[in-house]
């Protein structure tokens, strides 16, 4: 068996070591005679399995005792509304700062349930910086401040983020979580789609200040309500169990990085020689401002459109998939998050030198 180097934007690559330990328990988990796939979500050894998931969780990130974190589902794209929903009223004020494709895509949904304000955005240059903070224009009366740490499809990083007082910072986290370590304390909501950095596809996380819980709007669908999902210990209705379960050996698996720390290194200079390589190229170019680019995507163009078909096929042929970019911005990006190892960027880098020297 020989196993791609998957540059997936997501679902993306999961460690290898974590889908030999799933093969391993499918059939037979732990000596329980079946699958995590096939028990009761209210099963004693389920419940094992997802209270451990959640301990290893708020050890990695040093999620303190006054958040609450929720295994919910419907990706990000609900917590688009979810946020909205639970956080302000009808017509209330919520910010948010636009620099690139999902953070518009938070804002047009969160527009059809609160007040909107675009109070920075990175539009005009084609999103390749983040908005100084201080040019900020936030709202006295905002319920929350959204930003998107890291934009997917633009490649686009935050290296730092602002005090916003008392008014509550809200990340969308989706594509970075678990990359690099963070203050939680400093963000009154984070949430995150499981299938770029946490496991399968099917989960959603988020992570809660508990003072924030219990203000939903009337009308909140029970599944979107953090309150519900908070006294249900996220088992209001079945939760996708195997999803959960996965995402659980992939934190035991990033503890065994050496935890976020370990990860960040690692990161770092796997970005880091992509990052080297194109800039040190005629024929590959990145936009983005050296100090805002994400460690996790990586977006890069060709010299000569004409020749993206063929960049992609001679990939394709070493193992090397799913490099095209997305259809907004054309060109290709390599996402390279946790479970990317350090070959996979080498073997990148060298077909790109070769593909140069042949075909630029
Ligand atoms: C992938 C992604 C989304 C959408 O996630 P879904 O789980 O598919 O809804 C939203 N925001 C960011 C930053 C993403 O990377």
């Amino acid at each position: 068996m020989t196993r791609a180097f998957n540059f997936c934007a997501g679902p993306a690559a999961l460690p290898e070591e974590v889908l030999q330990q799933a093969r391993d328990e499918m059939l037979d988990w732990q000596g329980r005679g079946l699958s995590v796939m096939e028990m009761s979500h209210r099963s004693e050894a389920f419940v094992g399995i997802a209270k451990q998931a959640e301990q290893d969780l708020r050890d990695l990130l040093g999620i303190g005792d006054d958040y609450a974190v929720l295994f919910m589902q419907g990706g990000a794209s609900t917590q688009f509304a979810s946020v909205p929903m639970n956080l302000a009223g009808p017509g209330d004020a919520v910010d948010y700062v636009n620099t690139g494709v999902w953070s518009r895509k938070a804002i047009a949904e969160g527009s059809r349930f609160a007040d909107v304000a675009e109070v920075a955005s990175s539009e005009a240059d084609g999103y390749t910086h983040v908005p100084d903070p201080e040019t900020w224009q936030l709202r006295s009366n905002a319920r929350y401040v959204h930003v998107t740490p890291n934009e997917t499809i633009g490649g686009l990083a935050y290296r730092s983020f602002p005090d916003t007082g008392d008014i509550p910072l809200v990340a969308d986290w989706s594509s970075s979580i678990l990359s690099e370590p963070v203050d939680v304390s400093r963000f009154g909501l984070i949430y995150a789609g499981a299938q770029k950095n946490i496991g399968p596809a099917g989960l959603t996380l988020v992570i809660v200040r508990r003072d924030l819980i219990g203000q939903a709007r009337e009308g909140t669908p029970a599944m979107l309500d953090y309150a519900v999902y908070d006294k249900a210990e996220s088992m209001y209705n079945t939760p996708p169990t195997y999803a959960w379960y996965l995402a659980g050996l992939v934190f035991q698996w990033i503890k065994r990085q050496g935890g976020l720390e370990g990860m960040a290194e690692k990161n770092a200079r796997k970005a880091g020689k992509l990052y080297d390589f194109i800039d040190r190229s005629d024929f590959y170019a990145n936009p983005v401002q050296p100090e805002f680019r994400s460690r996790m995507n990586v977006p890069f163009t060709l010299a000569d459109d004409a020749r993206n078909s063929d960049f992609l096929a001679g990939a394709d042929e070493r193992g090397l998939l799913n490099l095209k970019g997305h259809r907004s911005v054309g060109g290709m990006r390599a996402s390279i998050y946790n479970a990317m190892p350090e070959a996979g960027v080498d073997a990148l880098v060298e077909y790109m030198a070769e593909f140069e020297k042949e075909k630029g």
